[in-house]
């Protein structure tokens, strides 16, 4: 059974086809620039050369449509017909509080994405298109949706409300929701089973540190309490993101620089974070290099970055009362050993060794804590990918 995962950004789209039977990728690629000059189709099938098409993409739709047309491609393509796709998993960024689970798509569940269009207004209207694509183009097959905040949904109260007027909770549902749901689900539940913990007397610190990065503490396996907010702003420091800040901060910038509050999100949004602090980039190899060279502002960029990392899990263990695991993964988490070992000395104080000759290995489940170090410390390669499609299958 084979099955597509679908992943609309606000001008990307990236996809895979999963046989499910083996959990193999026959075929990945990403649309980039919808709906800007030089759209961009890359499409990579296994032991074939890479596809590239360059044709402009109007919408998410077109772009779904030259997705298919390059999966039954003669040359390029990895099936005959689309009819071999049993269904579609598409990630969809926030189904507010509805949503605690993934579901197939009906009507209600489209009416509550186009709800949730103000809490994501960069995805949720990306991800109805891709949905709405699919279903034109492949009738009759089931589209899923995984919200990426849906494991979040089991967070209390006193994580999730913000310490403002409650009125603003009941008529806007503004709370805390979480992101990077299907990757703190997937990794926090892969560690208790590649840990050995038990499910039900566990205390789990996930550390999703990509480009966009998050925390979660997962209390028995559930999800107690996460970094990032009513969008995925608030929290660490992250590649372009400036993570939590004095509110006052904005209006203190936008009354000098006389710009308005849209202004400001964008600048706290795209042109904060390492990226912001540094000068030099988002990605945390080049501010990593320039570091080293002496640059002082990618030292800093660096250090607060990790400092905050720090912060959040000492928080997350005092919330919890304790942690059995710390785990690693996403972009930074799974390659950067480095970082690992400065956040782990940062929270010796709980007991914490580390393996150097383990920490130094990549790309494999791995725990580099030492045996016997009170809490074990592990690096799990997220798969958001795999896990949407597992999501799929298990509705279908
Ligand atoms: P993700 O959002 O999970 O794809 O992660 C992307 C981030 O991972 C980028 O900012 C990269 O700089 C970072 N990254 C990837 N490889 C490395 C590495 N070897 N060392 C440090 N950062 C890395």
């Amino acid at each position: 059974m084979k099955i597509l995962v679908i992943n609309c950004g606000s001008s990307s789209l990236k996809y895979q086809l999963i046989d499910m039977d083996n959990e193999a990728v026959l075929a990945k690629g990403l649309c980039e620039r919808i709906a800007i000059e030089g759209s961009k189709l890359t499409h990579k099938a296994s032991g074939k050369e890479d596809y590239v098409v360059e044709t402009p993409m109007e919408t998410h739709k077109t772009a779904v449509e030259l997705v298919l047309k390059a999966l039954v491609d003669p040359v390029h393509g990895v099936i005959k017909s689309v009819d071999e796709i049993s269904a579609v998993g598409h990630r969809v960024l926030h189904g507010g509080a509805v949503y605690s689970e993934s579901i197939v798509v009906n009507d209600d569940v489209k009416r509550v994405i186009r709800e949730c269009f103000d809490l994501g207004p960069l995805h949720n209207p990306a991800n109805l298109i891709g949905i709405e694509a699919c279903e034109a183009a492949l009738p009759g097959k089931k589209n899923v949706a995984v919200f990426d905040t849906a494991f979040h949904q089991t967070m209390p109260e006193k994580s999730f409300m913000y310490a403002i007027p409650h009125e603003y909770y009941e008529k806007y549902h503004i709370r805390r929701y979480g992101f990077h749901g299907t990757s703190h689900s997937f990794v926090s539940k892969r560690a208790i089973e590649f840990l050995g913990l038990d499910k039900n007397n566990s205390k789990v610190i996930v550390c999703h540190l990509g480009n966009g990065a998050s925390l979660s503490a997962v209390l028995n396996g559930k999800c107690f309490d996460t970094s990032m907010g009513l969008t995925p702003l608030e929290g660490l420091i992250m590649g372009t993101r400036s993570g939590d800040l004095d509110p006052a901060v904005i209006q203190f910038i936008a009354n000098k620089e006389g710009k308005d509050i849209n202004e400001m999100l964008n600048i706290l949004n795209k042109k904060s974070g390492i990226l912001g602090m540094s000068g030099v980039s988002s990605d945390f190899r080049d501010v990593g290099k320039a570091a080293k060279e002496g640059n002082h502002d990618a030292e800093v960029a660096l250090d607060a970055y990790k400092h905050r990392v720090i912060k959040y899990i000492g928080a997350y263990t005092a919330a919890m009362n304790g942690v059995d695991a710390i785990i690693f993964t996403a972009g930074v988490g799974e390659n950067d050993a480095a970082m690992r070992k400065e956040i782990s000395e940062g929270v010796s104080f709980l007991g914490i060794k580390i393996d150097d000759e383990a920490n130094k290995k990549r790309g494999e489940e791995i725990v580099i804590s030492t045996p016997d170090s009170k809490v074990k410390v592990a690096v799990i390669p997220t798969n958001e990918e795999l896990a949407i499609a597992r999501e799929t299958l298990a509705l279908l």
